[in-house]
């Protein structure tokens, strides 16, 4: 086991020249995320029900020192904003709680009482939010509740800012149209694989600290409360749709596939105030994030903000959004709309066109720089996403996975490709021997290509494992990503130390499947019928979901399973149990003969023709071994 270790001097050169690289600090971002500040609480430490923090950056205090040499200097800048918490006063009339959570939280005073736009991830920080509202605001009921888009950051606390019964009594609840169904659905089938990368992604396993976490470049971490999910009472089809909520009136720009599947910027006229959601963000957004999910649509996302400034552009006097600060002034807001709407264009031309002469996404990344005008920005910069895995993106939507160069069509898989690459180089301590003179060159990604074939090979070389570390560490210290650098940490960590043996997330387990409607359930079973088991199985079960009162027939041949609703197979066997109990025996958390002696299931000895070709997932999987 070894502790982290301090940068290297190519590292400590490679700050220097970023630093130098920078563009002019006006102090003109810290200016605007301090302005208007009126209070906050200590540390911003939420605590949840056990006493213990949901959210707190007391462990990020560190960010007060000077950047050290172990985190990129321009990241360490983003640290430092995203750290600056509390409400503040965006105009009169509108007020922002910022880094309570990942995403911000804002309130619109109308003739009596708030309107909410997005929640927070979680109940806990989302209520210490509305409580320090009505302290200074006065102690006012929320009458409305607006969901920018479909990512959980953004709904997940509702329950902290309005109880059952507000709901009950028909709070309305406005999202875009799509809202629900991409809530529920967007992660679920690729859900294990996608939780587990997100813990490399977002660093959750790190230690904070410079040698550890500092920042998701998007906001400083997800809060850990209690998530809920209350459906909209009324969503948002067409762009130019006015509402008038507790006097606040509200007009809508639907923005479909841009940064999540269903989201919608909004202009408030009497505050001259625009809301761009997650579509504007104080930095470079993902156009592929890479916890991994589908990519997305940089033309369609550039679209859309220039719609938004051709509607609201001119007139608007500050400019708020989901994450990150505010930017006042029409000239300001119209410039920082313009060249965000570039940003993504710029990324989506350029790649095509370096493909369209033939190169590929490795080079096409490599290749790839901003243009002057853009690099001058602070908020086109890589926090989250990154030119360089965004041209992949970009290639990825038009082009797919493959280059085009047959040597790459179906090259050997990584353990088959280490043993070859180890015997090419003429055994373990040559291949060891190569990968440290690349180390000690400073040039960690070779390092990281070479000793990953030896790694591969052989799992258990401790030297391989920790000349690995070393190298992937160096290029987290480098990183001008949040993201980026905790993927790198994150698989030196694992390299060094056994991989963590507690349980499961609930975000990667039952949770996510109880919200989902049965057709969706289903949906999230057939990804888990291991084909090999299924071999020559054919069934067919008339379906009843007892809670729901849903019916289908399930029907696996084919080594495949559909699914059809309102259909019978008369020869079919009936199958009656509630979602909640199809949950439980697929987690393997009660059997049939339970579950039937409990009188929670009919049709058992059917259903376990089904449930025992059927797979369980195991969150833990390797990522930086085999
Ligand atoms: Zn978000």
């Amino acid at each position: 086991m070894t502790t982290p270790h301090d940068a290297t001097s190519t590292t400590r050169q490679a700050q220097d020249r970023v630093l130098a690289s920078l563009p002019l600090e006006t102090g003109q971002d810290f200016e605007d995320a301090r302005r208007g500040f009126i209070d906050t609480v200590p540390d911003a430490t939420v605590l949840g029900a056990r006493g213990t923090p949901v959210w707190t950056l007391q462990p990020y205090g560190f960010l007060d020192e000077d950047c050290p040499p172990t985190v990129n200097p321009s990241l360490w800048r983003q640290a430092r904003l995203n750290a600056i918490h509390g409400l503040f006063e965006v105009t009169s009339g509108i007020y922002q709680v910022r880094n309570f959570d990942i995403s911000n939280i804002t309130f619109i005073e109308g003739e009596t009482g708030y309107l909410v736009v997005d929640p927070l991830t979680s109940a806990e920080p989302a209520a210490a939010a509305l409580a320090l509202m009505r302290k200074h605001r006065g102690d006012k009921p929320v009458t409305g509740v607006i969901y920018t888009h479909s990512h959980v950051d953004h709904y997940g606390g509702i329950l902290g800012v309005a109880s059952e019964a507000d709901i009950a009594a028909g709070l309305p609840i406005l999202a875009p149209e799509g809202f629900l169904e991409e809530a529920v659905s967007e992660n679920v089938l690729a859900g294990n694989a996608m939780s587990r990368r997100a813990t490399y992604m977002y660093g959750s396993l790190l230690p904070r600290g410079p040698r550890g976490h500092v920042d998701s470049g998007l906001g400083k971490a997800v809060s850990q409360g209690q998530v809920g999910l209350v459906p909209p009472t009324k969503t948002i089809s067409t762009t130019g749709t006015r509402l008038t909520i507790d006097g606040i009136e509200i007009e809508f720009q639907v923005t479909p596939g841009t940064e999540a599947p269903a989201e919608m910027n909004f202009y408030f006229p009497q505050f001259k105030a625009l809301c761009m959601a997650e579509n504007c963000s104080c930095h470079m957004h993902n156009l592929y994030t890479p916890r991994g999910a589908q990519v997305r649509d940089a033309k369609a996302w550039s679209h859309y903000i220039h719609e938004a400034m051709e509607m609201f552009g001119g007139q608007t006097e500050v400019l708020f959004a989901s994450h990150h600060w505010p930017r006042w002034g029409p000239d300001r807001a119209e410039a920082f709309l313009r060249k965000q709407r570039d940003l993504y264009k710029y990324i989506h031309d350029q790649t095509l066109r370096l493909a369209n002469h033939g190169l590929t996404p490795k080079e096409i990344a490599e290749t790839l720089e901003m243009p002057p005008s853009l690099a001058e920005e602070w908020y086109t910069r890589g926090y989250y996403g990154t030119l360089s895995h965004n041209t992949k993106a970009v290639y990825q939507r038009y082009l797919g996975w493959f280059d085009g160069n047959p040597a790459n069509l179906n090259p050997h898989p990584p353990v088959e490709a280490g043993q070859r690459y180890v015997e090419l180089a003429g055994g373990p301590e040559a291949l060891l021997a190569a990968g440290q003179k690349a180390y000690e060159a400073g040039d960690y990604r070779w390092t990281a290509e070479l000793v990953n074939h030896l790694v591969f090979a052989q799992p258990d070389n401790e030297a391989a494992r920790s000349l690995q570390a070393a190298a992937l560490e160096q290029l987290g210290y480098q990183a001008e990503s949040g993201p980026w650098r905790d993927f790198y940490l994150t698989g030196a960590q694992e390299l060094r130390t056994p991989r963590p043996k507690s349980a499961t997330p609930r975000q990667a387990a039952a949770g996510q499947l109880r919200a989902l409607p049965g057709d969706k359930l289903l949906d999230s079973l057939s990804v888990r019928l291991n084909g090999e088991k299924a071999g020559n199985l054919t069934l067919a079960l008339n379906l009843t979901f007892t809670d729901t009162d849903e019916r289908f027939l399930v029907a696996v041949e084919n080594a495949v399973l559909n699914h059809w609703s309102d259909r019978r197979d008369p020869t079919g066997a009936e199958v009656r149990l509630s979602r909640a109990t199809l949950i439980q025996l697929v987690l393997g958390e009660t059997d049939t003969a339970k579950a039937e002696a409990e009188g929670q299931l009919e049709g058992g000895a059917h259903l376990a023709r089904l449930l025992s070709a059927l797979d369980r997932f195991d969150f833990w999987f390797e990522i930086v071994s085999p």
